[in-house]
């Protein structure tokens, strides 16, 4: 794809002209530096404020104020199904049906949640394989939960690192290490995607190699959902979990979503803690004895639709839905080449880039690994009006989102490299 760019200006003014998705970025807020929107690389840790937002909030606002208890049937949207607005977005963002999509809580209770439904341990068959260096979250809640069990994280937890002194996975690896635990694996539970790295798992070939084991396949989609369409339906994965204040726009604490396989969706037997919510809605207010969950992922619902919390998510998936999913992902490959092209023309930048190379592997994002003077370029392009962000020991996150980034902000990002490093 490199033979397609140049390091002119003018290259990225005119992918920019070309790009139907431009508009997209005139529906969000930035933050200011010097009077200036701010150029945004973040949105692999907090999306920007859809525009859209403030009065979707106001709608929900006046529902409550004009009809209060009414708005759970009344209102302009009712909340007693505030939960399922989402679902044909998130159907088509995540590849499944929308009875397998759902939205509650937040990503690491969902975690929790789907842990238990999923993870039957037995003296034979106990064992979670998961990627070394997962997220702290998703560590702490594999860790806790094989200790609720009673069991000893040492033995029951399997952590799948890197080759010594590489940065990413091999799928065959993951593979072997699959069938080497067989039939004393229960589940395999794995990012989509390494926060850290940007790596992009191959999950439908983890799915297969768990289910020949008779084994669980459970995926963490937060650095997935809203940066690359996914087919988890297809692909017969059993259950997934992610948040929506990433790639979805969805602000700060967002409702958490969840997706369950319909084999299990929809049979009220699969085991799950349960509340009123996922109680049918047609016994639901009966406030009988017996737990008849609703045949569908809504089943794993337990409280109230936190409606304040959901409604920002409403909103800002209409815009994925005007853009598609499919759009993004095609913007998204350009952008974030561009940036990789880019940034291989600056022959005294002292770095690598630990994503992986094949496109197809990757998502917005690219991490860079500077061996000097990491912290230093960071706070340059924080100063310069460039939000990235930094983890140590030198790698700076830049995350391209296709929504509201444009190839000029790219560019700006290079020239600062270029000009000052
Ligand atoms: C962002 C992120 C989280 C955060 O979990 P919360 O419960 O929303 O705080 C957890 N796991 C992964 C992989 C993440 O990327």
């Amino acid at each position: 794809m490199s033979g397609v760019f140049n390091t002119s200006f003018d290259f990225a003014k005119q992918a920019d002209k070309n790009d139907e998705l431009a508009h997209f970025k005139k529906q969000f807020h930035f933050p200011k530096k010097d009077g200036k929107d701010v150029i945004y690389f973040c949105g692999n840790s907090l999306g920007l404020q859809p525009i859209a937002v403030e009065a979707a909030i106001q709608t929900e606002l006046q529902s409550w104020r004009d009809v209060a208890v009414g708005g759970y049937f009344g209102g302009t949207n009712p909340w007693l199904y505030y939960q399922d607005y989402m679902k044909v977005s998130l159907a088509k963002i995540v590849g499944c049906k929308e009875d397998e999509v759902t939205v509650m809580n937040t990503l690491t209770v969902n975690l929790h949640l789907l842990m238990l439904s999923f993870y039957k341990p037995t003296s034979e068959r106990f064992k979670i394989i998961m990627e070394a260096g997962a997220f702290p979250s998703d560590q702490y809640a594999v860790e806790t939960l094989v200790r609720h069990f009673g069991l000893d994280p040492a033995t029951a937890i399997i952590e799948i690192a890197p080759k010594p002194g590489e940065k990413i996975l091999y799928t065959e690896d993951i593979i072997d290490t699959i069938e080497t635990h067989g039939n004393s694996l229960a589940m395999v539970m794995f990012g989509g995607m390494n926060y850290y790295t940007g790596q992009l798992f191959d999950m439908k070939r983890i799915t297969e190699a768990a289910h020949d084991v008779n084994a669980i396949a459970g995926f963490d989609l937060a650095h997935v959902v809203g940066n690359i369409p996914v087919h988890l339906h297809e692909w017969q994965v059993d259950f997934a979990v992610w948040c929506s204040y990433k790639y979805l726009n969805g602000g700060p604490g967002a409702v958490g979503g969840v997706y369950v396989n319909e084999y299990f969706a929809s049979d009220v037997r699969t085991p799950r803690l349960g509340g009123w919510w996922g109680n049918d809605e047609k016994t639901r207010f009966k406030m009988e004895k017996g737990f008849i969950p609703k045949t569908n992922a809504g089943g794993w619902n337990i409280s109230t639709a936190q409606v304040f919390n959901m409604v920002c998510l409403k909103a800002s998936l209409q815009m994925f839905e005007e853009a598609d999913i499919e759009k993004l992902r095609v913007k998204s490959l350009q952008l974030t080449a561009y940036l990789e092209y880019l940034l291989h023309q600056l022959p005294n930048q002292k770095f690598e880039i630990i994503t992986p190379v094949d496109s197809e592997w990757r998502g917005a994002q690219l991490s860079l690994y500077f061996t000097e003077r990491g912290k230093e370029i960071h706070d340059k392009m924080i100063e310069s009006g460039i939000i990235v962000d930094y983890r140590e020991p030198g790698v700076i996150r830049v995350a391209p989102a296709p929504l509201y980034c444009s190839f000029g902000d790219v560019y700006t990002f290079y020239e600062i490299l270029r000009d000052h490093f």
